[in-house]
């Protein structure tokens, strides 16, 4: 044997061994499991696998043994059934958006991404979207007909956990949360039964899916939403540098300029320290005005001096507003982040901003990103116990996000989280945002749920009283 032929068939034989191992975990899962109509069944470690079960959060990726997607409701049934029927536990996936990975798991994931077919129906004033569906994508498929869908600010996030832990949107001001304009869904139960819910079918269920959150009651199909017609609207996207006086004004500010320029206008603030005393703005919403009036609304926020790019507010339906609209890409890449969130019941005074700074200062430059959210308007017609989502009355919403490097520890990153959410403390109301959760939370039920958690529980208790449907923060059953 030549030396070449040796290393040949070395090489062969390698290629040959690691052909047979990737094969392997696929014959595994044929010889362990039947074919279900409407269900393709991949190993996690299979590339279909691993396209189809991404997390945006990296911290909390895992790869499951088997990724059970679910092309049909039918299949959603049947893998809910071979599921139970093989005892076997699994998490529900859609996008894998969960900061907190409770669409993760190490055994199995019945996912519905591939259910995310969307149908506007202008003449109604109705869209009807698969769970898997990006939220960015309904609003691009409304826009033709100037129809809009008040929800999440983030292309790529997924329909189903989006709605049914509430949904906070560019327009929530307007058009309240996302699940205060549903109108129907239908969802496996833990039967594998295939149900309808809406204000007169299955009522408490329905209750229970608008801000109930994802995971706890069943696996969503399909959802139907009543959407508005609106002939003009103009995406906001600025972005500037500040002094810390001018950033504290600016965030001081905000808070009632949200209220003063009415419910056609919803922002978000992001602030993020640059060096010591140098601050980025960030300020992006939507305005139902001209554009003109946009200027001058956003003006009213940041001074004459300052210079807004015409670029900066653009009209929605024109082609650069809707790239803004598409804000991120339809590959989900996973990012270490750590995040954690408040609610700040009503404006905080000059010298609780001013707390908040000092903070900031306290930490690494670019360590904290704050995204802080304007509520109120519309969402505050529904009552707190109408919906299972009970955090109405509330001015705004605060995400605390450190996105991990590899300069700085975890415990490091973690400490700046604290040092800033311990500066809103005071003014939180103790609630948490169930669509912003996270796994050191105490009282998370409480936390999210608050008042509603009781008839939530007696939901569940009707619905699954078997916990088929649950993850580390699903509502319990007692
Ligand atoms: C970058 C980013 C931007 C965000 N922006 C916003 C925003 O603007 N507004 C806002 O309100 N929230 C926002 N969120 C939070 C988001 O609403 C939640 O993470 C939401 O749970 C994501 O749902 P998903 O279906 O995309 O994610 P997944 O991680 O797939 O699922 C989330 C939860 O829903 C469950 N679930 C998934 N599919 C189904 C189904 N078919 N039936 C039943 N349960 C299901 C999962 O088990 C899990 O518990 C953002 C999150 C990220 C990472």
């Amino acid at each position: 044997m030549t030396a070449l032929q040796s290393r040949r068939q070395v090489l062969s034989g390698a290629l040959a061994a690691a052909a047979v191992n990737s094969l392997l975990p696929i014959k595994l899962a044929r010889a362990a499991t039947p074919a279900l109509d409407g269900v393709r069944l991949w190993p996690g470690e299979s590339p279909d696998g691993r396209r189809f079960s991404g997390a945006f959060n990296y911290m909390t990726r895992k790869t499951p043994e088997f990724r059970a997607e679910c092309s049909t409701a039918q299949g959603v049934s049947n893998a809910v059934k071979w599921a139970r029927d093989q005892g076997r536990d699994f998490a529900i996936h859609s996008t894998g958006h969960c900061f907190a990975g409770h669409s993760m798991h190490e055994r199995l994931v019945i996912g519905t991404s591939s259910l995310k077919e969307i149908r506007p129906r202008p003449d109604s004033n109705r869209i009807t979207v698969g769970p898997g569906a990006f939220i960015g994508n309904a609003y691009l498929k409304l826009a033709s007909s100037r129809q809009a869908l008040g929800g999440g600010s983030y292309y790529s996030v997924g329909m189903a956990g989006l709605t049914l832990g509430g949904g906070i949107g560019f327009r929530s001001r307007k058009s309240g949360l996302l699940c205060d304009q549903l109108e129907s869904l239908t969802m496996v139960d833990a039967n594998g039964r295939i149900v309808r819910a809406s204000e007169t079918e299955n009522s408490d269920l329905f209750w229970a899916c608008r801000g109930g959150s994802g995971g706890s009651f069943g696996i969503v199909t399909q959802m139907t939403f009543r959407t508005a017609f609106v002939p003009l609207r103009q995406v906001i996207h600025v972005h500037i540098a500040a002094s810390r006086n001018e950033a504290e004004r600016i965030v001081h500010d905000w808070q009632y300029w949200s209220e003063a320029q009415g419910r056609g206008i919803t922002t978000h603030l992001q602030v993020v320290r640059r060096k010591s005393h140098r601050y980025l703005i960030g300020l992006t919403g939507e305005t139902e005005a001209t554009n003109e009036n946009a200027h001058r609304q956003v003006k009213a926020l940041f001074g004459a001096r300052t210079t807004i790019h015409p670029n900066w507010i653009v009209d929605y339906y024109s082609d650069r507003g809707l790239r803004l609209v598409k804000n991120a890409d339809d590959v989900i890449e996973p990012y270490p982040i750590l995040s954690k969130s408040d609610f700040i019941a009503k404006p905080m005074p000059r010298e609780g901003i001013r707390s908040v700074f000092d903070a900031m200062e306290k930490t690494a430059p670019g360590h904290v990103q704050l995204t802080i959210e304007a509520l109120g308007g519309a969402i505050d017609d529904v009552a707190p116990g109408a919906t299972a989502y009970p955090h109405r009355g509330v001015a705004y919403v605060v995400e605390f996000r450190s996105n991990l490097s590899s300069i700085f520890t975890l415990a490091e990153h973690k400490n700046s989280l604290d040092l800033v959410k311990a500066a809103y403390a005071p003014y939180a109301t103790g609630g948490v945002y169930v669509n912003y959760p996270y796994p050191t939370l105490e009282n998370w039920a409480k936390a999210y749920w608050g008042d509603n958690l009781p008839r939530l529980m007696a939901v569940k208790r009707n619905w699954d009283p078997d916990n088929v449907f649950h993850h580390a923060q699903s509502v319990p059953l007692a």
